[in-house]
């Protein structure tokens, strides 16, 4: 049994069971492999227990998988699978689409504090502040602060394709993602308003765990590398030093031998 949990946005926290029968049944590729999904959600359910298992609907991009949540009519949040598919907030129950997908929503965080990025974030909001710009809330939410440190949390969705798992899940991002980081979309596919983030060259069947754990994880950490020498003016100087392209830098992620020059390099401008 997996319980799943969920702060609603006047502070009450609600809680729900999650309703396996009703997540198989919006997506087709587990008809087939019932114990597949069932392991991938435990796996996930343990290791990001704040993710949110959600229906999703593909997103139309005509040459990549793209897919982003279905949402309440009435309050926008979430549907997820609680005694059937309903709304996360409001309760209603809403049927899904006739093509669905299902996945993972939620927020991953990575430790700011200290960063070059902390310092110029700071300095940005309080001029959206200032000038009453509308974005600023997006901004707000992407951070949160425990135990006197500061986070980023960015939204992340993974979805499983139809065709899991022969290709790899598509991993989405919210267009705040980068204009609160404040760096040139890079190793993404456009999939309007969303980026899907390009995490495999080959794809090797694994457990969707290990795409967040050993993909996603060390990509927003490349990111954030990325945003501190933007903040500190030094991207530029930084990639001459490289010799190498921002494109290039992103081929390092994962590959421990290969990114060895980067975090040389990154901590002789920044500071180890
Ligand atoms: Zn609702």
């Amino acid at each position: 049994m997996i319980h799943q949990q969920k702060m609603l946005a006047h502070g009450e926290i609600r809680t729900w069971e999650l309703d396996l029968e009703a997540m198989s049944g919006c997506a087709p590729w587990s008809q087939s492999r019932p114990d597949l999904l069932s392991r991938e959600v435990e796996q996930l359910a343990e290791a990001f227990p704040t993710l949110l298992a959600a229906v999703g609907i593909p997103v139309s991009t005509s040459w990549v998988d793209a897919a982003e949540p279905l949402t309440c009519p009435e309050c926008n949040d979430l549907i997820v699978f609680d005694r059937g598919t309903r709304c996360a907030t409001c309760q209603r129950p809403v049927a899904p689409e006739e093509e669905t997908v299902v996945g993972f929503v939620g927020r991953l965080p990575a430790l700011i504090s200290a960063r070059p990025f902390a310092a110029a974030l700071k300095r940005r909001t309080e001029e959206m502040r200032t000038r009453h710009d509308p974005r600023l809330e997006l901004f707000e939410r992407s951070v949160f602060e425990a135990g006197g440190r500061q986070y980023l949390a960015p939204r992340f969705g993974l979805w499983f394709g139809q065709s899991w798992p022969h290709d790899d899940p598509p991993v989405m991002v919210w267009p705040e993602y980068f204009e609160v980081l404040d760096i040139p979309p890079d190793h993404i596919y456009v999939a309007d308003p969303y980026y899907r983030l390009c995490l495999y060259a080959r794809w090797r069947e694994q457990p969707a765990r290990n795409v967040l754990q050993r993909r996603v994880a060390p990509r927003l950490l490349i990111d954030l590398m990325v945003a501190d020498l933007v903040a500190l003016g030094k991207l530029d100087l930084a990639l001459e030093q490289l010799d190498a392209s921002l494109y290039e830098v992103y081929n390092m992620v994962g590959d421990a031998e290969a990114g060895a020059p980067l975090r040389r390099v990154y901590n002789g401008i920044v500071g180890s």
